[in-house]
């Protein structure tokens, strides 16, 4: 290696240039890291769970063979998830968190002159991702019930859409779709228009009526489902996801994938995950029990918040009231993540944490009143 002398920084001459599209990115916002051991991580909907041990014994053995690069074709773990969900191992394609994945559909389908349809707000990722790929973003905003508004949607889809995203239960706001209302949504949708299915919450809805998707992508050509073991299977670190598509398009994300963009120890441990499935389930169980429990006190105390079907609730809020929301966080060591002009996301956790939150909130009345006289010095875009 060469030794730099003036301290870093490119030399004099013409620089590379970013494509427009690139320049013109909003950069995805990641939810604040606990610096301390005390600080409360609740901002990015993480499991707050320790891996499994059965999971962590697979992760250290697969460990002694890093110097190798992993199986590209993600072999067994594509047929783990298969049995799972009762579909074909040519129909799973494993990527780089659902994220990657989502990445490889967008690359794979959409370019300049085509349109994405996305509810908003929704996930951060989707106006990156989309303008990456060269189209153009359609946000359409969420309704009334912080839920997708679907007949607005539908009213957005142009000759030139290529792709729907629809997010269940919606990131931020835990809105999930019921079966029925989903069924006549992608019913509804031009066959040739791709529907993007996100279910990175799907193990947390215990609705009665909750969508089942395997069945849409059976019944229809243009459907493609998404789902992470970054969430309720806490596999976030390693970076593993996966989509449901039919062959060709199974076949035209695997073209583009980035080559062994997942490792040996990301896939081992994704199958390991799917093996304890009873003890995955018992985490997911205390955290919708926990949901149940915080919603209720919330209410109780004058905070109006939807029926959240994920493992995190979710506060709407004018500025004021978000600035003085998360003033008061940052002073209880609590970090949530916050959207300018929207509200305020916190994840759920154990008991003792979630206690936290509910101290910090208190009652409605009392929180605007305690803090009506705060000074804001924060910065607005925390
Ligand atoms: C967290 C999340 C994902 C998945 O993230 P990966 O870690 O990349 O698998 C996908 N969609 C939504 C809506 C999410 O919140």
């Amino acid at each position: 290696m060469t030794h730099v002398s003036n301290g870093g920084g490119a030399p004099e001459g013409i620089e590379p240039v970013l494509r427009e599209v690139v320049s013109a990115l909003p950069s995805y916002v990641a939810g604040r890291r606990a610096s301390t051991a005390l600080a409360a991580a609740l901002a990015s909907n993480e499991s707050h769970e320790a891996p499994l041990p059965s999971v962590l014994r697979v992760v250290r053995e697969a460990s002694d063979r890093i110097n190798r690069y992993p199986d590209m074709a993600a072999a067994e773990l594509r047929e783990h998830i298969a049995a799972f969900l009762h579909v074909l191992p040519d129909e799973v394609v494993i990527g780089p968190g659902s994220v990657g994945v989502l990445q490889q559909l967008l690359a794979a389908t959409c370019g300049p002159d085509d349109e994405v349809v996305f509810a908003w707000r929704s996930f951060e990722a989707y106006p990156i991702l989309v303008s990456l790929s060269g189209a153009t973003p359609v946000p359409v905003p969420l309704g009334a019930d912080e839920g997708h508004d679907l007949d607005a949607m539908l009213s957005g889809i142009t000759d030139r859409t290529k792709a729907v995203i629809v997010c269940t239960p919606n990131n931020p706001t835990g809105v999930a779709i019921d079966h029925n209302t989903l069924e006549r949504f992608i019913a509804a949708v031009p066959p040739h228009v791709l529907v993007i299915v996100d279910e990175a919450y799907v193990e947390y809805v215990d609705a009665a009526d909750s969508a089942d998707t395997t069945r849409f992508f059976r019944a229809h050509a243009n459907v493609c489902v998404l789902r992470t073991f970054s969430k309720a299977y806490g596999l976030a670190g390693l970076r593993v996801g996966f989509a449901i598509a039919h062959s060709s398009l199974a076949e035209g994300l695997r073209r583009v994938a980035l080559p062994f963009g997942v490792s040996a120890l990301a896939q081992q441990a994704a199958a390991a995950s799917l093996d304890a499935a009873t003890e995955i389930q018992q985490r997911v169980d205390a955290v919708t029990a926990e949901r149940r429990r915080v919603l209720q006190i919330l209410r109780e105390s004058g905070w109006e918040t939807p029926d959240s079907e994920a493992n995190f609730i979710w506060l709407r809020t004018d500025e004021r009231l978000r600035l003085n929301l998360l003033e008061a966080f940052d002073r209880a060591d609590v970090l949530v993540r916050s959207y300018a002009d929207d509200g305020v996301r916190i994840t759920l956790a154990d008991t003792a944490t979630n206690d936290r939150v509910l101290a910090v909130l208190g009652s409605k009345d009392t929180f605007a009143q305690r803090s009506s006289s705060i000074v804001h010095e924060m910065d607005p875009a925390k």
